[in-house]
């Protein structure tokens, strides 16, 4: 039998692969690591600042959420929160930072449903939500009601619980936080690409541009790329997926934290909507858009023949990605944001479906398309349910995981890696400081 090189490899430096890094050197016995990245930095995809829209998700204004995605993704929050809060002051302050959030409903079905929305098990949930009168928003956020015609109706769910994450910094302080526990055995590779995997008697064999290496376990967390693996090695036949593009735009600063508006259930990513940027404190950004890409990287063409693969595009799944595309709420989404691309009138539609029912008072000038942001969100699809599954998800075969993370992944980092961990040393029998773990991340009754 022949000798593995490692006993995990993480194929991805986002802050999956990162997150997973900093707990497998900081809480288990495992020696030999490697993390594999196929850009010559960490996090120059979705994780990227300027890819995401920063927020660290509760659920609280994430009005697509079920109560128990609600319920999910708060506990993930709190866990990353406790790592960015034990961080030394300056550390800290360079990832995160807090700010009020809202969750803004226009007009009277939006008032409407942002009542009901506010239930009993919302407000014991998130006990600090409050909902606010029209004369409250303004009084925190001035510009949403200044130049808005009197007779429309608004109201809103805010929370002052909100922070601003760079999830990209995040992903380099994970890494450098795994560099200094004092253990031997890890090896980061940067500029490296996995190109491809196979599995041995033993093990895994992973082909890379520049050499092979082999491992008795592998992690994709890999973002787009993820799924692709999984069907490289024959999991994930049933599942598909849809690459859905985002931008933004930036105004002058017009607004104090962030701005959500109502989105509906069956729409898996959030509506447009107005945040702070943590570098660019001068500037509002609003989006992203939703366009959906043939493509695993924003822009990059060579992606597509990837996106074919992982996407499966044989008949059924072919037909299970129209049939999704075809639902009346994903329908109305997807033309108006094909509408936002046309060049002029796009902007101009964008300020007036969009930014405008945020801030009425934005003129056409004020808007400024931010190039070279925003990501892709790999939505997956269940082929045979013919249907988009919401928010992260997970493969794990025998000695193998694959991470998708469209949103809220960013904000679930810490809670996926405690998943694969449990999985990893069960896996190749390692120990995992479950006590210490918890302790760290509060997770006192909880995980
Ligand atoms: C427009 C938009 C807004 C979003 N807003 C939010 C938000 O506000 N809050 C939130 O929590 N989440 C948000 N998300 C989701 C969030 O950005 C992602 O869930 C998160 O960044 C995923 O991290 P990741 O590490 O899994 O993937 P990525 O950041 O994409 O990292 C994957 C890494 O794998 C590497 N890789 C891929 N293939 C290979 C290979 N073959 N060999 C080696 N390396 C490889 C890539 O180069 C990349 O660095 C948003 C996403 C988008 C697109």
């Amino acid at each position: 039998m022949e000798k593995m090189q490692y006993d995990v490899v993480i194929v991805g430096g986002g802050v999956t692969g990162t997150a997973l890094l900093y707990t497998l050197r900081n809480y288990t016995n495992i020696e030999n690591i490697l993390l594999v990245e196929k850009y010559p930095t960490f996090s120059e995809l979705n994780s990227n600042s300027q890819s995401n829209s920063q927020t660290l998700h509760f659920g609280d204004i994430e009005s697509n959420y079920t109560l128990e995605k609600a319920r999910e993704t708060k506990h993930a929050s709190e866990m990353l929160l406790a790592y960015l809060n034990e961080l030394p002051e300056g550390e800290n302050a360079a990832l995160v930072k807090k700010c009020h959030k809202m969750l803004l409903g226009v007009g009277e079905e939006e008032v409407k449903f942002l009542k009901r929305r506010f239930s009993k098990e919302m407000r014991e949930l998130f006990p600090e939500l409050r909902y606010l009168s029209k004369d409250e928003i303004t009084a925190i956020e001035p510009k949403i009601t200044e130049d808005r015609d009197p007779t429309e109706e608004i109201g809103a769910l805010y929370s002052e619980k909100g922070y601003m994450v760079d999830f990209g910094k995040l992903s380099t302080s994970f890494v450098e936080h795994s560099k200094s526990c004092k253990k031997t055995g890890l090896e980061i590779l940067l500029g490296t690409e996995v190109t491809r995997v196979k599995r041995t008697s033993d093990g895994f064999l992973l082909s890379t541009n520049k050499a092979t290496y082999t491992t008795r376990t592998v992690v994709f967390a890999a973002g787009t790329y993820s799924l692709y693996f999984a069907k490289m090695l024959g999991y994930g036949k049933n599942l598909s997926t849809l690459s859905v593009g985002g931008s933004f735009y930036y105004t002058p600063h017009v607004l104090n934290g962030k701005v959500y508006r109502v989105e509906k259930g069956s729409v898996p990513f959030a509506a447009v909507h107005g945040d702070p940027d943590l570098n660019f404190p001068e500037r509002t950004r609003f989006g992203p858009t939703a366009t959906v890409l043939p493509l695993l990287e924003k822009g990059n063409f060579k992606t597509f023949s990837a996106y074919i693969k992982t996407a499966g595009l044989n008949g059924e799944a072919m037909f299970s990605i129209k049939s999704v595309l075809s639902d009346p709420e994903i329908k109305r989404i997807m033309a108006k944001n094909i509408k936002y691309g046309v060049p002029v009138i796009g902007k101009y539609s964008f300020l007036r479906d969009e930014a405008r029912k945020i801030v009425p008072s934005l003129k056409y000038s004020d808007l400024k398309f931010a190039d070279n942001t925003g990501g892709i969100r790999p939505q997956v699809i269940d082929i045979k349910k013919r249907k988009i599954l919401m928010g992260e998800l997970k493969i794990t075969g025998n000695n193998v995981i694959f991470n998708m993370t469209p949103s809220p992944g960013a904000t679930a980092c810490i809670q996926t890696a405690y998943e694969d961990v449990d999985e990893i040393v069960r896996f190749i029998g390692a120990k995992f400081n479950r006590e210490l773990f918890k302790k760290q991340f509060n997770q006192v009754n909880s995980v």
